[in-house]
């Protein structure tokens, strides 16, 4: 045997101190994996429904209260009243309030008119009528108390739904096209692969233990934000072998923003499950381990590069190479479901706006019985905060659309308000620094006011992206004004709340991450101001054809 060289023993000991199972290191190297190895985090659901419930907050094991809740979509709120300058000096128990926000996972965003008046009323009796549309396609509550868990869950399940592995280090939801199935230019229909996917591994003990969150895509159509995803199928025809989809791993934003690489592999529709638990399955045991902050898959596609990393995912765990292929079409704008369109079989599809994806349990229950009564019974939640209302008869569409509007759900909204997203920021969230929601409203009814003489002149929305901390869960790099909330100096040298200005981010054709401008920082109070000057400017320089990115 040839001894191993000094440099290769250095390279071996590096992977290994990276805490990667498959080179054999299997004892924790930090608190989360210590966690999850002393007790599997999906055990926690019978301690909730037989211990926490009755014992109520202060019954619960820390443990338990900030790490394996995670895994039935639930994390603690922030208590009321502490500012953003203090997030980063308060223990977690400082933190803390005794009430729940409660992720239910709706994967592809696809809900019947049953489920969503479920969900609007489970609101209504449980969460004080807090319901926020996520760009991920969840619904999200506040204000659960711990004893009401177990009821939520019964009626949730009594319509198919759950929140089991909606956050934590597992496979979280699944981003799907909300027009998938109808919309007349997808390639394929992504559903059934989602809905497989779902059936067989969430709540798999096989994937309930990841290095870190696991996020999916799967569309016909590039309209999910592929790029910026752990794992996605994008809709391709391939030229021998016809529609199928397009294999991309390793996006993600947070702290380190990387695009996706495409592995060149294409593959057919009822191949998407076992192809998606392959590159989980290369995830949990090559994903490293010891630092948190570099446990995203992206870390370890960008160190492979796509060519081993496909290697790896053939030879190891599909045992056979999968088909070559091409890249999907790259829009030449970015795609949102606002507005009316025709769908396949000639109903029409109805998509609607709130303000950064908030809305209400009443306004639910209310937008599923305006479906209803148009002779729908399916909706969707869409990964830029919307609904969209489908199958409406054409003599119908008229009536929806004022019945929506109503219900302040525009299906013909300003372009302001079609392009604004927002985290959930202060209000609920420990980790924020600033207030993100109001504050996207405020922002709308501004430009709304004050851009209204330019408004025929924006041919696509100006998308305005507000983050209440640097983690980026509204995206902040892939917008054309992204917002990072962070505390700013102001004029008279007071510590504010403010933003970190990113410009020109982008998906599609402009895929690509807004460049942050150093010391290119607004705070709250001339946000309006800022952004106002910024989109006059841009259209009223801009050149024919010219998108903010360019
Ligand atoms: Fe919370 Fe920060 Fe995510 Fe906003 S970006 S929801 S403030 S962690």
């Amino acid at each position: 045997m040839v001894p191993p060289t000094n440099t290769a023993t250095k390279r071996a000991h590096a992977r290994r101190g990276e805490g990667q199972w498959a080179l054999g290191y299997r004892e924790p190297l930090n608190p989360n994996e210590r966690s999850k190895k002393d007790d599997n985090p999906l055990n926690v659901r019978d301690r909730i429904e037989n211990i926490y419930a009755h014992g109520g907050f202060d019954s619960i094991d820390p443990g338990d209260l900030r790490g394996r809740f995670r895994w039935y979509g639930l994390y603690t709120q922030r208590k009321p009243g502490i500012d953003g300058g203090r997030t980063a000096t308060l223990e977690p128990e400082e933190l803390d309030d005794e009430f729940f926000m409660l992720r239910v996972r709706v994967d592809g965003g696809a809900l019947t008119t049953e489920q969503l008046t479920v969900i609007g009323e489970i609101s209504q009796t449980y969460a004080r009528d807090t319901a926020d549309i996520t760009d991920r396609q969840n619904i999200q509550y506040h204000w659960i108390r711990i004893e009401d868990v177990p009821t939520v869950w019964q009626k949730l399940e009594a319509v198919g739904l759950t929140t089991m592995e909606a956050c934590g280090d597992s496979p979280r939801v699944i981003l799907g096209s909300p027009v998938a199935g109808i919309s007349v230019d997808e390639v394929i229909d992504g559903s059934p692969a989602i809905e497989e996917i779902k059936r067989r591994y969430v709540g798999d003990r096989a994937f309930s233990n990841l290095p870190r969150k696991f996020k999916t895509a799967i569309s016909g159509l590039p309209d999910v934000a592929h790029e910026i995803h752990d794992i996605a199928f994008v809709g391709v025809q391939h030229p021998e072998h016809g529609p199928g989809f397009d294999l991309w791993v390793g996006g993600g934003l947070s702290t380190n923003p990387m695009i996706g690489k495409r592995l060149g592999a294409w593959v057919p529709l009822d191949e998407v499950p076992d192809v998606w638990a392959g590159v989980i399955s290369v995830f949990r045991d090559y994903g490293y381990r010891r630092l948190r902050h570099r446990a995203r898959i992206k870390f370890l596609v960008s160190d492979w590069g796509a060519e081993k990393f496909r290697e790896v995912l053939e030879t190891e765990y599909l045992k056979r190479k999968l088909i070559d292929g091409p890249g999907p079409e790259v829009p030449d704008a970015p795609r949102d479901h606002i507005g009316v369109h025709r769908q396949q079989d000639g109903k029409f599809y109805v998509g609607a706006a709130p303000i950064a994806g908030r809305v209400s349990g009443s306004t639910l229950v209310a937008a599923a019985k305006a479906a209803e009564r148009t002779g729908s019974n399916r909706v969707r939640l869409t990964p830029q905060q919307k609904l969209v209302v489908l199958d409406v008869p054409e003599a119908e569409v008229a009536g929806l659309q004022t019945e929506l509007a109503r219900l302040g759900l525009h299906s013909a909204p300003s372009p302001w308000r079609r392009g604004v997203m927002a985290c959930t920021g202060i209000e609920f969230c420990k980790l924020a620094i600033v207030e993100t929601k109001a504050r996207a409203a405020e922002l709308v009814t501004e430009l709304e006011r004050r851009l209204a003489d330019i408004v025929d002149d924006v041919e696509q929305p100006v998308s305005v992206h507000i983050n209440g901390c640097p983690n980026s869960c509204a995206r902040i790099q892939t917008a054309d004004i992204g917002l990072k909330g962070q505390i700013v100096t102001d004029d008279n040298g007071n510590q504010v709340e403010g933003f970190q200005v990113h410009l020109g981010g982008g998906l599609g054709l402009d895929a690509g991450f807004g460049r942050k401008l150093r010391g290119h920082k607004v705070t709250a109070t001339e946000l309006s101001d800022y952004v106002v000057r910024v989109v006059r400017h841009y259209v009223e320089q801009r050149t024919e054809g010219e998108r903010f990115a360019q």
